[in-house]
């Protein structure tokens, strides 16, 4: 907490508290891969796999996921998968 001294509507000084951490929010972090990417065969992406899909959203917009982590699927950008991203262990060739 940060104290910091203003003046109030009545020329009155006060001390008020400010958090340090409001309105900071820790960035996402990417949890929508079944294994690290990277970890899968060399020049393949989520893209050529198998467990890659599209998923519309109720409002707008399409989300990409992998569909071996649909139990943790959540409704934000955590669980989401890009692509482009290099192919991690449980990457199978698409049918
Ligand atoms: S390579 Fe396939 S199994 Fe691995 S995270 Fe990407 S879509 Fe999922």
């Amino acid at each position: 907490m940060e104290r910091r001294e203003v003046i109030d509507l009545f020329g009155e000084t006060v001390v008020i508290e400010v958090s340090e951490a409001k309105g900071v929010r820790k960035p996402t972090r990417p949890n929508g891969y079944a294994a690290p990417p990277g970890t899968g065969p060399a020049g393949e992406t989520c893209k050529s796999c198998e467990h890659a899909v599209r998923v519309s959203g109720n409002t707008a917009g399409t989300y990409r996921k992998c569909a071996l982590m649909r139990s943790v699927w959540t409704g934000g950008p955590g669980s989401d998968i890009l692509f482009r991203s290099p192919a991690c262990r449980h990457w199978e060739k698409e049918r």
